[in-house]
C-alpha cells in the first residue's frame, strides 16, 4: 500500500494536554498537526475552510463526549466524510462495537503506543486518500459521460438540421424538376402537334421533307429531356416500381414496329423472334421494361451501319407463379472495345467523347437502363467486339398474370371515335392557348365538338350547365389546377362518372397518382401524340356511349 501524502492534516482531540503532547510527538514528523483540548474546539477546527483529513477522538471528555462530537461531525455534510479514530481507555468489545456503530473508523487504546499510531493513522489516511481519488475519477468520468452526451447530441441536432436541408433541397430540386418537365414539354407539345397536323395536311414533298426533319429533332429533343428527368428521378430515389398485367407480344410487337422502321430507313436487317414457351401474359412494369428494351433496339441502329438487328426473348426458367426471361438485343455494328465495356453503364459516358463525335446522345440511356433492370431485380449485360457487333442482354423474372389484360388494339380509326351519338362534345380546359389551339384541331379532326376552359374554376362552371361526354384536363393552371378541378367535378351528384383525362406536362409517376387521387380517369403526359390522344379518348368514348 503506498503511504498517504505528508501534508495530510491530523487533528488530534484530548483533553488531557499530557496526551495532547504525545500524539503531536509521535505525528509531527509526518503530519501537520492540529489540537483541541474539547469537543467543542474540536467541531470548530473540523468546520473550518481548512479541514483536517483525519481525527484522533478522546472518548471521555468534560462536555461533549467523543459519541457527541462524532454524531455532530456525521451530521453536518461537509465534515461527515473525515475519518474519525476513537482514542480511549476503555478498550472492550461493547465500546469497539458501539464505536464502530456510531461511525468511528477505527480504535486506539491507552496507553498510547507509538507504532500502533503511526499505523493506524497512516492505514487510514490512505483508504481516505484512495476514496478521494476514487470519487475524483468517478466524477471526471460523469464529467466526461456529460460531456460527451452533449457532443452526440449537438451531433445529433446538426444531423438533425442536415436532413432537414437536405429534404429541403430535395422538395426544391423535385419542385423545379417538376416545372422544368411542364416548361419543356408545354412548348414541345406544340411543336410535335403542329407538325402532325401540317403533315397531314401538306401533300407537297420537299415542305414534308422539311415538316419530317422538324418532327425528327423535336422527338430527339423530347427523348432527351425525358432522359434527364428519368435520371434524376432515379438518383433521387424517386421512381416507383408500377406493376400491371400485360401481353408481353403485344409489347414487343409495338417495339418491333419502331425499331423495323428505323432498321429499314437504314437499309438493316430486322430480326425479331419470342420464345413460343413464354407465357403471353404477365405481370411487372411494363413501362419501364418497354421503355429499355426500345433504348437497347434503337441504340443497336444507331450504331450499325451495314448488316442486321435484331430482338430475341427466351425463356430461361418458369414455375408456377413466375417466369425468367433473356431479351436479347443484337448487332453487327460498330462493336465496343473490351476495355470500355464497364464505362459505358456509367452516367455520362460515352466510349466516344471527342469533338468529331460521330454519334449524338447524352450517355445517359444505358445508366439509366441498368438502373431501372436492377429496380425491378434483374440483370443487365453486354458482349461486344470492336468492329464486330454488340449484344446487350437482359435477364429479367416476371411473376405470370392472373386476369387477361386486354391488348391495347392499333389505332383506332377516327371514325371510332364518333360513336351512336353524332358528334360527341369535349370540354377542353388548358391555360396554354397553343396547346388548347393544337388539341382543338385534333378534337375537331377526329369529328368530335369542342368547347374550352382556360382554368380549372372555368371548366367546373361549364361542367355544371353542359352534360360534355368527356373532359380534357390540364393540370397546373392559374386559378383552380386541374386536381382542385376535377375533386369539385366529381362532387356535382350529375357529373360523377363523366370521363375526365389528365393531360399534364408533368409526367412524372407521383404527378400521375395525384391525378387519379382526384378522381381523373385516364392520364396523358405531354407532348401527347395524336395516335395516343384517339385511342385513349376511343376508350371513354365508346365506354361512355350513352
Ligand atoms: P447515348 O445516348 O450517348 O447513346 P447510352 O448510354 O445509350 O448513351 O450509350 C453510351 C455509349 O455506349 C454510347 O455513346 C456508345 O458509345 C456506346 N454504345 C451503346 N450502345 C451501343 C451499341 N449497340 N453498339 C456500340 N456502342 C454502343
Amino acid at each position: 500500500m503506498n503511504g498517504p501524502s505528508s501534508n495530510a492534516t491530523i487533528l488530534v482531540v484530548d483533553d488531557q494536554p499530557a496526551n495532547l503532547q504525545i500524539l503531536a510527538e509521535i505525528l509531527q514528523n509526518q503530519y501537520d498537526v492540529r489540537i483541541a483540548i474539547n469537543g467543542e474546539k474540536a467541531l470548530q477546527i473540523a468546520q473550518q475552510n481548512n479541514k483536517p483529513d483525519l481525527i484522533l477522538l478522546d472518548v471521555k471528555m468534560p462536555g461533549l463526549d467523543g459519541y457527541q462530537v462524532l454524531a455532530e461531525l456525521r451530521r453536518d455534510e461537509k465534515t461527515c466524510h473525515i475519518p474519525v479514530i476513537f482514542v480511549t481507555a476503555q478498550h472492550d468489545v461493547d465500546n469497539e462495537t458501539r464505536a464502530l456503530a456510531a461511525g468511528a473508523v477505527d480504535f486506539i487504546s491507552k496507553p498510547i503506543n507509538p507504532q500502533v499510531v503511526c499505523a493506524r493513522v497512516n492505514t487510514h489516511l490512505t483508504l481516505r486518500q484512495r476514496e478521494i481519488a476514487f470519487q475524483q475519477l468517478n466524477t471526471e468520468l460523469e464529467n466526461r459521460i456529460k460531456e460527451r452526451t452533449r457532443q452526440v447530441e449537438t451531433l445529433n441536432t446538426a444531423l438533425q438540421e442536415r436532413a432537414t436541408q437536405a429534404e429541403t433541397a430535395n422538395a426544391a430540386k423535385s419542385l423545379f424538376l417538376g416545372n422544368m418537365s411542364h416548361e419543356l414539354r408545354t412548348p414541345l407539345m406544340a411543336v410535335i402537334g403542329f407538325t402532325d397536323l401540317l403533315q397531314r395536311q401538306i401533300d407537297e414533298p420537299a415542305v414534308l421533307h422539311k415538316l419530317s426533319r422538324i418532327r425528327k429533332a423535336a422527338g430527339n429533343l423530347s427523348s432527351t429531356i425525358n432522359q434527364i428527368l428519368d435520371f434524376t428521378q432515379i438518383e433521387s430515389g424517386n421512381t416507383a416500381q408500377v406493376t400491371i398485367d400485360f401481353n408481353l407480344a403485344a409489347m414487343l410487337h409495338k417495339i418491333n414496329d419502331t425499331i423495323e422502321e428505323l432498321a429499314v430507313a437504314k437499309t438493316l436487317a430486322y430480326a425479331y423472334d419470342v420464345d413460343s414457351a413464354i407465357p403471353a401474359n404477365l405481370n411487372g412494369d411494363r413501362v419501364k421494361l418497354e421503355q429499355v428494351l426500345l433504348n437497347l433496339a434503337s441504340n443497336a441502329v444507331k450504331f450499325t451501319r451495314h448488316g442486321a438487328v435484331s430482338l430475341r426473348a427466351s425463356l430461361i426458367e418458369a414455375t408456377g407463379e413466375e417466369v425468367k426471361i433473356r431479351f436479347e438485343i443484337q448487332d453487327t455494328g460498330i462493336g465496343i472495345d473490351q476495355s470500355l465495356l464497364e464505362h459505358i453503364f456509367v452516367p455520362f459516358e460515352q466510349v466516344d467523347n471527342t469533338l468529331t463525335r460521330q454519334y449524338g446522345g447524352l450517355g445517359l440511356g444505358l445508366s439509366i437502363n441498368r438502373k431501372l433492370i436492377e429496380m425491378m431485380g434483374g440483370e443487365m449485360g453486354v458482349e461486344s467486339e470492336s468492329g464486330k457487333g454488340s449484344t446487350f442482354w437482359i435477364v429479367i423474372t416476371l411473376k405470370r398474370s392472373q386476369t387477361q389484360p386486354a391488348v391495347a388494339s392499333r389505332i383506332p380509326p377516327l371514325q371510332s371515335l364518333q360513336t351512336n351519338k353524332a358528334r360527341p362534345r369535349i370540354l377542353l380546359v388548358d391555360d396554354d392557348f397553343i396547346n388548347q389551339e393544337l388539341l382543338k384541331f385534333l378534337l375537331n379532326e377526329a369529328g368530335l365538338q369542342c368547347d374550352s376552359a382556360n382554368d380549372g374554376e372555368e371548366a367546373v362552371g361549364m361542367v355544371k350547365n353542359t352534360d360534355y361526354d368527356l373532359v380534357l384536363m390540364d393540370i397546373q393552371m392559374p386559378i383552380m389546377d386541374g386536381l382542385a378541378a376535377t375533386r369539385a367535378i366529381r362532387l356535382l351528384p350529375e357529373r360523377r362518372l363523366t370521363p375526365v383525362i389528365g393531360v399534364s406536362a408533368n409526367a412524372f409517376a407521383e404527378d400521375k397518382d395525384r391525378c387519379f387521387e382526384a378522381g381523373m380517369n385516364a392520364f396523358l403526359a405531354k407532348p401527347v401524340a395524336p395516335e395516343v390522344l384517339y385511342s385513349e379518348l376511343a376508350k371513354w368514348l365508346i365506354k361512355n356511349d350513352r
